[in-house]
């Protein structure tokens, strides 16, 4: 049996596990977002990979979790980037800024191929009024 193997019976039998993870290190996750997000492209690609070098393993323990839980979102970025590559779906300017350099933003998970193209900057203000959104609900 492998590792990965041995680790996916593992948490089989503790199912609450990642979700306690996740709930006991909520901050931990939001930083890690905050650091990938939010800082300039510039500095987030000097420094951030300086301390993502530093920091290889909790960083990929991280980014495993966070796909484990949200295989929803994984899926549709897989089947939308097999889209790009075919060319069955093209990309568009922002829906703000007519910048070029787009990113396919997601309103609904299951329809992977249905999105809505965002620069960077636009992008990362949509998902701040999404996580406003959820939190006012929950509040
Ligand atoms: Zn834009
Ligand atoms: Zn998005």
């Amino acid at each position: 049996m492998t590792k990965a193997e041995s680790d996916k019976r593992w948490r089989e039998k503790n199912p609450d596990y990642l979700k306690n993870y996740y709930q006991k290190n909520k901050e931990k996750f939001r930083e890690y977002g905050r650091k990938r997000y939010e800082k300039m492209p510039e500095e987030y690609n000097e420094k951030g990979k300086k301390y993502r070098d530093e920091n290889k393993d909790k960083y990929r323990e991280m980014t495993r979790i966070w796909r484990e839980l949200n295989p929803h979102k994984v899926k549709a970025h897989n089947t939308l980037h097999v889209a790009l590559e075919n060319g069955s779906v093209v990309k568009e300017i922002c829906l703000f800024c007519n910048n070029v350099d787009v990113e396919g933003h997601h309103e609904d998970y299951n329809k992977p191929l249905e999105v809505i193209w965002l620069c960077r900057k636009h992008h990362q203000a949509e998902h701040r009024k999404i996580h406003k959104r959820i939190r006012g609900r929950n509040e």
